[in-house]
């Protein structure tokens, strides 16, 4: 690939599409040459979906995502006589992230969005300098055999999917999403195909993919305490209700300590559960719901249950094959593909103007769903982790929570995409639920335990 390009920029009313010189060209690794055509971006922008990207890794979607577009120029003498061939197309795509800092090799290309404004709109550009603009790491990358993502969607291109992402900043990102104006002058949001069933299509990735993504630097601090806290949980009983959660509370470090309370649900203490008492109302219009737990990922296991005289699922989060969200008795569920057993985080938002409810998983997000909008969450009820709860039988057995769970966070509003990667991160302490924080300074949880 060669570095310089002079580039001819069109908003076509679904993106910025950048053409790309001949000279660019894919020469190896590829069942033959592929000349490069063009760019283009998708993203979302849209206020409570803002990924984009049209690809999804194990379910989650970043940001936006680039596709540079090339020909079979072995056997085709243009895009057009390639694009409906079975070999025809190839496409390098990559993912955007945003982080905290400007990306500087972006700079110019945001800045010169605003000359393609208007759909329709054509400009020259002199240069773009490509390979500064993609991720270092070119190495990592899954590969298949798919379709293009705009209609007419023919079966015609080799999809190389870059594992490292290319990170933007909040700004950077916002200013993608909102610059641009579709053929209604309305702002570009949400250019992206939903995934499509992977049939029979094998997905190949040129490395062995990483496992349990969320290995979190916290993890040898949890670990080493394990034991001692389980220790103290077996003994709940003798707390219940003393209202002071310091005495099942390890020694903290001093004031730099990582909160190290962690609920451990084993098997043999089925009986148990923790019932939380909310220094908030739970009269929500909206939230996030963030934990960090481990656990066998296959059963269906409730991690925490809200419930009311008129709801037993007034509130009710499970994780399992499937993460499912009750909201005033109504359900949906999240399909995702994070199987790993070891420590994961799990945020759930919802907002009810619309509905729209998300999960992230390790600060990935998927995609959205929707129930009970315009509906506001009922207070006076009770909450309780690591157990479902009956109206009739009180706390239930059946899917029980077994593992291992911290951090549990509640607010009353959604988080941005920023915060929820913040409340994953080491520094998360900065960053905790003003409805219910698990381990926060501020609040006590009311324990109550049946051995
Ligand atoms: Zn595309």
């Amino acid at each position: 690939m060669r570095r310089e390009a002079a580039s001819s920029w069109t908003n076509n009313g679904h993106s910025v599409q950048i053409d790309l010189p001949p000279s660019m060209v894919i020469s190896e690794g590829l069942p033959a040459r592929y000349t490069a055509v063009q760019m283009h971006l998708h993203w979302g922008g849209w206020d409570l979906e803002a990924s984009g990207a049209e690809h999804t890794i194990d379910g989650i979607r970043y940001m936006a995502e680039l596709h540079v577009v090339h020909y079979n120029s072995d056997k085709y003498k243009s895009f057009a006589e390639a694009r409906d061939k079975p070999d025809g197309l190839a496409v390098l795509a990559f993912f955007y992230e945003d982080g905290h800092f400007e990306n500087s090799y972006y700079s110019d290309f945001i800045s010169n969005l605003a000359k393609v404004k208007y759909a329709g709109q054509s400009t020259n550009i002199s240069t773009i300098n490509l390979r500064s603009m993609l991720p270092e790491n070119l190495s990592q990358f899954f590969r298949y055999q798919g379709s293009l993502t705009t209609p007419p969607c023919y079966e015609s291109i080799i999809w190389t999917v870059f594992d490292t992402p290319i990170t933007l900043s909040h700004n950077q990102i916002r200013k993608l999403e909102s610059t641009l104006m579709d053929h209604e002058n309305k702002t570009l949001w949400n250019d992206y195909r939903i995934a499509q069933p992977l049939n029979d299509r094998v997905v190949e990735s040129s490395f062995l993919p990483r496992l349990g993504k969320g290995t979190f630097c916290r993890q040898e601090e949890i670990e080493s305490k394990l034991l001692k806290i389980e220790g103290l949980i077996t003994n709940l009983g003798k707390h219940a209700h003393s209202g002071n959660g310091d005495e099942a509370r390890p020694p903290k470090k001093g004031p730099q300590a990582i909160s190290p309370l962690v609920l451990h649900f084993t098997e043999r203490s089925k009986g148990s559960y923790v019932q939380v008492h909310q220094g908030h109302s739970m009269g929500l219009h909206s939230f996030t719901a963030c934990m960090h737990i481990r656990t066998h990922p296959a059963a269906i296991q409730t991690v925490l249950s809200y419930s009311t005289a008129s709801h037993d699922n007034e509130l009710t989060i499970t994780v399992g094959n499937e993460v499912g969200l009750w909201i005033g008795n109504e359900f949906v569920n999240f399909p995702h593909n994070f199987r790993s057993r070891d420590w994961g985080n799990y945020c759930l938002t919802w907002a009810s103007h619309t509905g729209g409810a998300e999960l992230w998983i390790n600060g990935l997000v998927g995609e959205e769903q929707y129930l009970r909008s315009h509906y506001e969450l009922q207070p006076g009820g009770t909450l309780v982790l690591g157990k479902d709860q009956d109206g009739f039988l009180g706390i239930s057995d059946s899917d029980a929570f077994v593992g291992q769970m911290t951090d549990v966070n509640v607010w009353d509003y959604v988080l941005s995409s920023s915060e929820i990667r913040d409340q994953m991160s080491c520094r998360h302490n900065i960053l905790r639920g003003n409805v219910l924080s698990w381990g926060g300074d501020t609040f006590q949880p009311l324990w109550r335990g049946a051995a």
